[in-house]
């Protein structure tokens, strides 16, 4: 059979230059055949493997070099093209007619027993990765290791339910250090950005006017400082009203004496007063009426400013900025979860379903991602008919370091949860969740425990702090 890749592709492009015949192409761009001539692309969405360039890697490799390397396991036999060994050693020496095909060829017809040295794709850095579990078990946290069988230098799972697994990157490597250390390493400078600190005490003061403004600047706002305790769209709107309970009164009140010349010592300012208070009232009504005239569920609120808001806008987009350049979205802290009770917390349970609550911090000499996993498997009929309980089984995880991102990709194994997601609202099987580095990374190390992946990328310029062990190797 060739190989061919699903639509469970994700796009991460390591399978390609894994390819030992150019047989993999991203989608939407054209392939080039075995006499030169190029072709239409046959997938505009996924990457794609050409069939008649596809060996099933006989000739190099025991296995798919491809599918060894798929964080998503999407590179897989094509029933509808089977092939014999011979057909693609054949091709494999057409392709290649420059290399020496003499002897017995690698092959994955030919599986080899665990350690015997045959030949295996080079995965870069694949043995580095087990380098952070190793150092993880060390640690007084639960270790990313998980039951693994080696066919040559390829690591394979054999549990289908198991503790999170970290594969390399293709830029850089897992790297032989303490979590603790790298921490220590990117915890010693200030987070990048500056003035980040003073701009969250601005933020978090200036609460009661910033939730004047328009809905989307709150949010966006909001997901600039990463932690819902500094700022949040809601909180910032609540605050932002009851200044208007208290303001437009006085407002009202001024406005009789100094305008109208009403005497402060007259009766008329009651009226002044309560139709202050009234136009206070009804702008909080307006402003949120999803919530309390049609009593809709908060996380379908529209928390909508006021009409001075769009003025602040310019200062808002500026405080975002600054406090976005040292940290981005998420709300978890160092702690992990807070507010289990929440009226929130469904939301964010969900929202963690999708990779979305995190944390991502710039110092440096390197950046730290704090990511949180979901802890409640959702309510579902199947759920329950399957037994499964309300606990969440962890998450495979792959953390990939590009050239210019860090990409963690979870996904769910057990068959049945798998089932489950198939039926329930807002639950994806697989998620990937990618935040951008500003310049190549050095390398990184992870660790997980109770639902919560922290992983400290760290730059070229923390080699000179690695501990001497890790200098050495
Ligand atoms: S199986 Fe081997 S030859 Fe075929 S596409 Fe994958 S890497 Fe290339
Ligand atoms: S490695 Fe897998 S997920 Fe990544 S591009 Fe290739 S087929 Fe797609």
């Amino acid at each position: 059979m060739a190989t061919m890749i699903t639509d469970e592709c994700i796009n991460c492009g390591a399978c390609e230059p894994e390819c030992p015949n150019t047989a993999i192409y991203q989608g939407g761009v054209e392939y080039e055949a075995l006499d030169g001539t190029k072709h239409p692309p046959l997938s505009n969405d996924f990457f794609y493997i050409v069939p008649e360039k596809c060996t099933e890697c006989v000739g190099f490799f025991d296995q798919e070099a491809c599918a060894a390397v798929c964080p998503v396991d999407c590179c897989v036999p094509d029933p509808g093209r089977v092939e014999s060994e011979e057909l693609l050693a054949v091709r494999a020496k057409e392709i290649h007619p420059d290399k020496d095909f003499s002897g017995e060829l690698p092959s994955r017809f030919r599986k080899p027993a665990a350690g015997d040295g045959a030949v295996a794709p080079p995965v870069g850095g694949a043995t580095a990765a087990t380098a952070p579990m190793a150092a993880g078990a060390a640690n007084s946290r639960a270790p990313m290791a998980a039951p693994m069988v080696r066919f040559g230098k390829i690591e394979r799972k054999i549990e289908p339910l198991a503790a999170p697994v970290a594969r390399s990157g293709p830029v850089a490597d897992a790297l032989p250090i303490e979590f603790a250390d790298a921490l220590n390493i990117v915890s010693a400078g200030a987070p990048v950005g500056a003035g980040s600190r003073l701009v969250r005490l601005l933020v978090c003061l200036g609460q009661p006017l910033l939730g004047a403004l328009p809905a989307a600047a709150k949010v966006r706002l909001e997901e600039a400082m990463g932690d819902r305790r500094i700022f949040s769209a809601s909180g910032a709107t609540a605050f932002n009203i009851m200044l208007h309970v208290l303001l437009l009164p006085l407002l009202a009140i001024g406005f009789a004496v100094l305008v109208e010349g009403e005497s402060i010592y007259t009766r008329g300012l009651t009226a002044w007063f309560f139709f202050g208070m009234m136009a206070a009232i009804g702008e909080a009504l307006w402003r949120l009426r999803e919530a309390v005239i049609f009593a809709r569920p908060v996380d379908e609120v529209v928390w909508r400013g006021s009409i001075y808001g769009v003025a602040l806008l310019p200062v808002a987009m500026l405080l975002a900025s600054r406090a976005g350049a040292a940290r981005r979205k998420g709300e978890v802290s160092v702690e992990g979860f807070y507010g289990q009770d929440t009226a929130f917390d469904d939301k964010r349970e969900r929202e963690r379903r999708y990779g979305e609550i995190y944390a991502f911090e710039e110092r440096p000499d390197g950046w730290v991602l704090r990511l949180e996993l979901p802890r409640r498997i959702p309510p579902s009929g199947v759920r329950d008919q399957l037994g499964l309980g309300e606990i969440m089984p962890d998450y495979e995880l792959t953390v990939r370091v590009l050239a210019g991102a860090l990409q963690v990709h979870g996904r769910v194994v057990d068959e049945r949860l798998r089932v489950v997601a198939a039926t329930a609202p807002a639950f994806p099987p697989d998620f990937t969740m990618q935040v951008p580095l500003r310049e190549r990374p050095l390398g990184f190390v992870q660790q997980y425990a109770d639902k919560l992946l922290e992983i400290v990328v760290l730059k070229p310029s923390a080699i000179d702090k690695l501990p001497r062990a890790a200098d050495a190797a």
